[in-house]
């Protein structure tokens, strides 16, 4: 049987990466030998250039392809290989990110960017079965950030509220599959969230 794709998505700074981490070590979520990956890939060519076109002036239309090439290479090399040896995959962010964050960038570029990035997807991406949106304002994700030091362009207050619109919207439109945190919670409390619906889900399906 085909394995179960996760993801966890949301603005930079909901602490996707933070709960991924600590699922890692989660007993309740090790017991199912989780694959735990992510996007941009890490240690790839791929995954480098996306590193390498975030980090600079580079054209949003090339940054998309960089993008888009990067998911291909994770799905060939790490998610079709696991779901087919029926393994549960969880990804700290996926396509939806690609939406959302691509529908926003290229606004001035294309007449209707999510629809046309959702395209270009189509026919060879594979649909994640369960996406956590770790929601929150973007004031206080982008608070958070300014711990790390220097913000990516990608952490810019007016930019990342039109994000979260569109990964509302993208919740909103797909409620099968979509399950909204409320991530200015403590990462524990999210973490709790989050297993509990994962536990929930395996068991269902
Ligand atoms: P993301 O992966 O979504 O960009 P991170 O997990 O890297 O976010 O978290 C961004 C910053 O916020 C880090 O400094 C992290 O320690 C902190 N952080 C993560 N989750 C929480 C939380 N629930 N409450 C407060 N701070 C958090």
């Amino acid at each position: 049987m085909r394995g179960k794709l996760i993801t966890l998505e949301g603005i930079d700074g909901s602490g996707k990466s933070t709960v991924a981490e600590k699922l890692q070590k989660n007993p309740e979520i090790k017991a199912f030998n989780p694959v735990f990956t992510r996007e941009p890939t890490r240690g790839t060519l791929t995954g480098d250039a996306v590193e390498k076109a975030i980090q600079s002036d580079t054209d949003q239309l090339a940054e998309l392809f960089l993008f888009t090439a990067d998911h291909a290479e994770h799905l060939s090399k790490i998610i079709k290989p696991a779901l087919k040896s029926g393994k549960l995959v969880i990804s700290d962010r996926y396509s939806d990110s690609r939406y959302a964050y691509q529908g926003v960038t290229l606004k001035t570029r294309l007449e209707n960017p999510l629809e046309w990035v959702k395209d270009l997807h189509r026919g060879w991406t594979i649909v994640p079965d369960l996406t956590f949106l770790f929601d929150i304002r973007p004031e206080v994700s982008v608070e958070r950030c300014g711990k790390r030091g220097e913000q990516s362009k990608f952490e810019k207050l007016e930019f990342l509220r039109k994000v979260r619109e569109i990964f509302l919207r993208l919740a909103a439109e797909n409620p099968e599959r979509f399950i909204v945190i409320d991530a200015s919670r403590s990462s524990e409390y999210v973490e709790k969230e989050v297993t509990e619906k994962i536990l929930e889900f395996l068991n269902r399906n």
